[in-house]
Order: structure tokens, then C-alpha cells, then sequence
């Protein structure tokens, strides 16, 4: 007879929202990506779109992050010197 299986965990705790982080968030604002580091590469052609910034919850324009790159500290993929 097999016992039950052990009830997982929550990872997030609900009392205590998770704030987003630049590496929890997809879509980010200018201010954001630029308040973190990132950078726009030159003549890059990126797909923006109006929405609510994942990161400061403001209506601005958006673009992924990985349209930027990053401070190499950071992780996120794509990165600068
Ligand atoms: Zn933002």
C-alpha cells in the first residue's frame, strides 16, 4: 500500500508577494531597463507595445527585455562590456 504523497509546498508565500525583479518579468519599460542597466543596442529595431510595466506597474511603452542588453553582473543573457 503506498503511502500519499507529501503535499507540496507553496513556493510563494501569499502573504508575502513576491516583488517582481528584473528577472521575474518579461515586458519592462524604458525607465526600468534603464534604472537596472539595460541598454538598447544601436539600430535595433525593437517591437514595442503600450501596456503595464511588470516591474513599476506603469502604463508606458514596452518591450521585452531581451531586446536590451545588460550589465554581464546581472545574468539575464544578453550583455554588454
Ligand atoms: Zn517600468
Amino acid at each position: 500500500m503506498k503511502s500519499k504523497p507529501a503535499k507540496k509546498e507553496p513556493k510563494v508565500d501569499p502573504k508575502q508577494p513576491v516583488k517582481p525583479t528584473i528577472h521575474t518579468v518579461d515586458d519592462i519599460c524604458c525607465k526600468c531597463a534603464e534604472a537596472n542597466g539595460g541598454k538598447m543596442p544601436p539600430g535595433s529595431c525593437n517591437t514595442m507595445h503600450e501596456g503595464k510595466c511588470e516591474l513599476c506597474g506603469e502604463t508606458a511603452t514596452l518591450t521585452t527585455k531581451h531586446d536590451y542588453v545588460w550589465p554581464k553582473k546581472l545574468k539575464i543573457g544578453y550583455v554588454w562590456d
